[in-house]
């Protein structure tokens, strides 16, 4: 096989971007992909019906706009987003709903007694939106560009991920919207890092929105590619790269894989150390995953929810701490938490008319082989009667059967690792440029790397970046932007 400059395993989110930056920078590059699409955890493929497109990972992208490597790429440019005004929606019983829309006063008039507080909590978040969006998209041992918004931000996570959570409010709607956000990150809550993933996730709700690419998350992926091969790229899919001595010679290898894999894949090129303390990098709890073809849109009770793209389905605040903590404990909860995406009332292009897609996943223990496609019919069933009805066709994934489909997902873990400030810190390990490994010339690039999970580009980015400045001298981003 030719030699060239760089090589990417891995064409995900993070590989690919990655991969056009060195193109950019006017390096040879080639992406070797495993499976036979490329795109991780951001592809769209017919999972249920022929002409039926499903997101096989990801499905709303709030990062897709505020991420500073999509921002340089020209994101918004090349593929087609639409920002619902609802950003999410928290169904409860009796018909009642939170209701978190991008503008912060309608929803604060919307949550009651608990309006005034929810503002207070998100408002100085919101007005220092772009500030909090690059926080939360760097490496977190950096010295703080805004150390303003970072003690806002910090003070409110330490509300928000302790004991004192529930002081700042009166009734049950808010909390459960903001908990139906912290649970993204899978883990026991009250904890400062669900508390994390949830004021961000809200500050982008009420600033930029939660924006779905029309065609699916695989329009994001196609962009990337189709500017790597513009920019001379090559992508070789159908090939799992085993082990680092069946590569060709390159002056960079990039791994868009786990720890677990890249100790295993480039072996004792890696001193015992560092391959010790990627053993030691611990991989979090998993879901399983449902999507379902209907024939009518889903029966929400609160019909203003047929407007919400993403729903957390999760009932109380107490409900959802006490279905994470079952998982934590290594148990199936009874009534799961379940995250919702319906995007084909703001994406028709999805579905042939009155055929309507739904994405649904829930938190399992890691390596969990239990379909869960009745419990989260029966969650989604308790909010919208009639919903059984509707279902046309469903495929689902157990937690291992994710890991089948792509190894970065151990056990199901779809996060690239345990999300606590611990592995936020030290992700894998612990260095102002963790993207560097101990090896000359070997890079990772994925999700299981500051900042983590999401799609963003922006590990990709860091350790592109980083192979750029190393080995070949180039300290200024090439021009990432449209040609
Ligand atoms: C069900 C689900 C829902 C999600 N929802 C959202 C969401 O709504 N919004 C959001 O922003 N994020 C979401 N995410 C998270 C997001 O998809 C990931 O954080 C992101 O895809 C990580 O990108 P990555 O490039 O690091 O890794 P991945 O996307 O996992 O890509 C890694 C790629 O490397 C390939 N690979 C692995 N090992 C090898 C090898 N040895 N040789 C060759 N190829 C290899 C894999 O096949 C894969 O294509 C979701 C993820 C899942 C699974």
């Amino acid at each position: 096989m030719e030699e060239c400059d760089a090589i990417v395993v891995g064409s995900g989110p993070n590989g690919l971007a990655a991969a056009v930056v060195l193109a950019r920078a006017g390096l040879s590059v080639r992406v070797y992909e495993r499976a036979n699409t490329i795109g991780g955890g951001a592809r769209t493929e017919e999972l249920t019906i022929p002409g039926v497109l499903h997101d096989v990972g990801s499905a709303v992208h709030p990062q897709a706009l505020t991420s500073g490597f999509f921002r340089a790429f020209e994101l918004e440019k090349r593929v087609k987003f639409v920002v619902p005004e609802i950003s999410y929606a928290h169904p409860l019983d009796d018909g009642r709903s939170g209701i978190a829309w991008r503008d912060l006063d309608r929803t604060a008039d919307g949550l009651g007694v608990d309006g005034a507080a929810w503002k207070r909590l998100l408002g100085p978040l919101v007005d220092r939106a772009d500030e909090v969006a690059q926080f939360a998209g760097s490496q977190v041992l950096q010295l703080p560009r805004h150390p303003l918004t970072l003690a806002m931000l910090g003070l409110r996570i330490l509300e928000q991920g302790s004991r004192g959570w529930g002081l700042r409010f009166r009734g049950d709607v808010a909390p459960a919207l903001m908990t139906g956000l912290a649970a993204h990150a899978i883990g026991p809550m009250p904890s400062l890092a669900t508390a994390a993933a949830g004021l961000v996730l809200a500050t982008a709700g009420h600033a930029r929105g939660w924006p779905i690419p029309i065609g699916g998350s695989q329009s994001i992926i196609d962009s990337l590619a189709a500017d790597l091969r513009a920019n001379g790229g090559e992508i070789i899919t159908g090939t799992e790269v085993v082990s680092i001595a069946e590569l060709p010679k390159a002056t960079v290898v990039l791994f868009d894989v786990t720890p677990r894999a890249l100790a295993r894949i480039v072996g004792d090129r890696l001193p015992d150390g560092y391959r010790r303390s990627l053993d030691r990098f611990r991989y979090g709890n998993a879901i399983a995953k449902v999507d379902f073809a209907l024939s009518a849109p889903v029966p929400w009770t609160d019909s203003r929810l047929a407007e919400a793209a993403t729903l957390h389905v999760g009932g109380t605040r107490a409900e959802m701490a006490a279905s994470e903590a079952d998982v934590a404990a290594g148990h199936h909860p009874q009534d799961p938490y379940v995250l919702v995406s319906q995007p084909t009332p703001f994406d028709p292009s999805r579905a042939p008319d009155g055929t309507h897609v739904l994405w649904a996943y829930t938190h399992v223990p890691r390596g969990s082989a239990q379909d869960r496609t009745e419990a989260i019919t029966a969650k989604i069933e308790r909010y919208a009667p009639g919903f059984r009805d509707t279902i046309v066709a469903s495929a689902s994934r157990t937690a291992l059967e994710m890991e089948q489909s792509n190894p970065n997902y151990i056990g199901g873990d779809i996060s690239g690792g345990e999300v606590t400030i611990a592995q936020l810190l030290a992700r894998p390990v612990l260095s102002a440029t963790p993207w560097r490994t101990a090896a000359r010339g070997i890079y990772l690039c994925s999700s299981s790397t500051p900042p983590g999970p999401a799609v963003h580009g922006l590990a990709g980015y860091y350790a592109a970046m980083t192979a750029l400045r190393d080995e070949f001298g180039v300290t200024r981003r090439p021009y990432l932007g449209l040609q």
